[in-house]
C-alpha cells in the first residue's frame, strides 16, 4: 500500500466554542451513518502546500468522529514531479505541453502506484492530478476495486491545456464523482456520476492559526531580523509564478516611499513535489537587489509558527496571485483580522468580500494603492480585521468542510 502519514488526534468538541454550533451538530449526526467507515485519503506529499495542510486536520477529524480514516501519500521520484508539476502547470492554463515521453512517465509511476493498491476502503479520495490515473489504470488492470471512488481537484483548470485534459480526462471518468473548489471550475465535458463543489477551509487550532499573543509575535519577527515596531507587508506564499513575487516586491517598492521604514516579509516553504520553487526564489532574490528591508524566509520544514506571527504582525497581508486554486493564505490571514490584498482571481472572491475584509486587485499599481492606503489608515484595517473574521468563521472553517465531506459520503451512499 502508499506511504501512510500520520497524524495528530484533533476532537471536534475542541471547536465547539469556535465553530458555529450547527455546523458540529450536523456533523454528529451524520457521522452516526458511517461509524467504522474505511476513507482513504490519497496525495503526494505528507509537508507542503494547501493540501497537506487540510489533510493535517480533516483525517483526524474523520477519525475523532469514529470513521476509520487514513492519509496515504503515493510513490514518486523527481522525474515524476516534475512532470505532474507541468501538468498542474498546464491544467491551470500555462502554456507547456507534455511530451510522449512525459506522458509515458506519468503512466508508469501511476501504475506503480496502482499495482501497490491493495486494500479495500469505502470512500478513496485522490487528490488533484497527481494519484488521478490509479483508479483507472486499476479498472484496466481488471482490479475493480469496491468503494466510492472520488476525484477531489484544488486547482482551477478552467483554461486548462486542451492536450492535457483530454489525456486525464478518461482516468478522472474512472471516479464516481469529482469535487471541484467553485462551480466556475467544473468542466462541463467530464462525466462522472456525482459533481460536488467543497470551497477548502482553514484549522482555527492548528499552530498556524491559533491564538498568538503579541509577545508570541515580536518574538518570531526578532528571530527573523524583522522589526515588530516598524510597519510590515507579507505574502506566506510557495515562489512559484502563479503566486507573482516579482510583482510581490514592485508593490513593496511603490508603497515604501509612502510609507516610511516599511518592511516586507516574504514567507515560503519548498515542497518536496515542486521543482520550480528553487528558481523563482533566486529570481526574487536577485529582484529585491539586497534591499535590506525585504526578508525571503524559507523552510525546508515546517514552519507554522512563523506563518501565524507574520500573518498577524503584518499591516497587510498581500496575494499577489495572478492564477489561484483557493489560497488558503487568504482565510488564514482574515480569521487573524489582517486585511488582505489579493489578485481577483480562482477562490479569492469567494473568501474576501471587496472593500469589506480588504481589497480584490488586478494590477500591480492598484495593489500598491490599496496596500498604501489600508497601511496609513489603522481604523479602516481594525473595521477590516473584525469583518474579516466574522466571515471566515461562519464559511471557512474546517469543520464546514468535512461537514461537506459527509454530505457527499451520504449521496454516494444512496
Ligand atoms: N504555507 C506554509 N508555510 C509557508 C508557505 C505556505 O505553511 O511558508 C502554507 C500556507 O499557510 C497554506 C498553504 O501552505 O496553508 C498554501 O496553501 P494555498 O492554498 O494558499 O496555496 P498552494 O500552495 O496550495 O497553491
Amino acid at each position: 500500500m502508499f506511504d501512510s502519514v500520520e497524524v495528530e488526534p484533533r476532537q471536534l468538541e475542541a471547536y465547539r466554542e469556535i465553530a458555529p454550533d450547527e455546523q458540529i451538530e450536523e456533523i454528529r449526526a451524520l457521522a452516526a451513518r458511517f461509524q467504522g467507515a474505511r476513507v482513504l485519503h490519497v496525495n503526494a506529499t505528507a509537508f507542503g502546500g494547501g493540501v497537506a495542510e487540510m489533510l493535517t486536520t480533516i483525517v483526524p477529524l474523520m477519525q475523532d468522529i469514529g470513521l476509520a480514516a487514513e492519509w496515504g501519500v503515493i510513490k514518486g521520484a523527481t522525474e515524476f514531479y516534475e512532470v505532474t508539476k507541468k501538468f498542474h502547470n498546464a491544467l491551470q492554463g500555462m502554456d507547456v505541453s507534455l511530451s510522449q515521453q512525459e506522458l509515458d512517465t506519468y503512466l508508469r509511476y501511476s501504475k506503480l502506484n496502482a499495482d501497490l493498491f491493495d486494500e479495500e476502503y469505502d470512500f478513496v479520495i485522490m487528490h488533484d492530478p497527481q494519484p488521478a490515473a490509479v483508479r483507472g489504470l486499476m479498472l484496466e488492470a481488471g482490479r475493480g476495486q469496491p468503494g466510492r471512488w472520488i476525484w477531489r481537484c484544488h486547482i482551477d483548470i478552467t483554461d486548462a491545456q486542451l492536450g492535457a485534459w483530454e489525456f486525464l480526462r478518461p482516468y478522472l471518468e474512472a471516479h464516481d464523482a469529482a469535487v471541484f473548489t467553485m462551480q466556475e471550475y467544473v468542466k462541463p465535458d467530464l462525466n462522472v456520476g456525482e459533481v460536488a463543489l467543497i470551497a477548502p477551509a482553514i484549522d482555527p487550532l492548528s499552530p498556524k492559526n491559533a491564538e498568538l499573543n503579541a509577545e508570541g509575535v515580536a518574538t518570531v519577527l526578532r528571530e527573523n531580523g524583522v522589526d515588530p515596531n516598524r510597519p510590515i507587508i507579507a505574502q506566506v506564499s510557495r515562489f512559484d509564478p502563479w503566486k507573482d513575487p516579482l510583482g510581490v516586491v514592485d508593490v513593496y517598492r511603490f508603497v515604501r516611499d509612502r510609507v516610511p521604514g516599511l518592511q516586507l516579509v516574504m514567507v515560503a516553504t519548498m515542497a518536496s513535489d515542486d521543482p520550480e520553487g528553487h528558481l523563482w526564489y533566486d529570481r526574487t532574490r536577485e529582484h529585491a537587489e539586497g534591499d535590506p528591508n525585504v526578508f525571503l524566509l524559507t523552510s525546508e520544514q515546517d514552519n507554522s509558527r512563523q506563518v501565524n506571527a507574520f500573518q498577524r504582525a503584518a499591516g497587510v497581508v498581500l496575494q499577489k496571485s495572478k492564477r489561484e486554486g483557493f489560497g488558503l493564505v487568504v482565510a488564514e490571514a482574515l480569521w487573524k483580522r489582517t486585511p488582505v490584498v489579493a489578485g481577483n482571481v480562482g477562490g479569492i472572491p469567494v473568501q474576501l468580500r471587496n472593500g469589506l475584509d480588504g481589497y480584490l486587485v488586478s494590477t500591480t499599481e492598484e495593489a500598491a494603492e490599496k496596500v498604501a492606503r489600508l497601511l496609513l489608515d489603522p481604523n479602516e484595517r481594525t473595521k477590516m480585521g473584525e469583518s474579516a473574521h466574522q466571515h471566515i468563521r461562519s464559511d471557512f472553517l474546517i469543520t464546514r468542510k468535512v461537514l461537506d465531506y459527509l454530505r457527499l459520503f451520504q449521496r454516494l451512499s444512496g
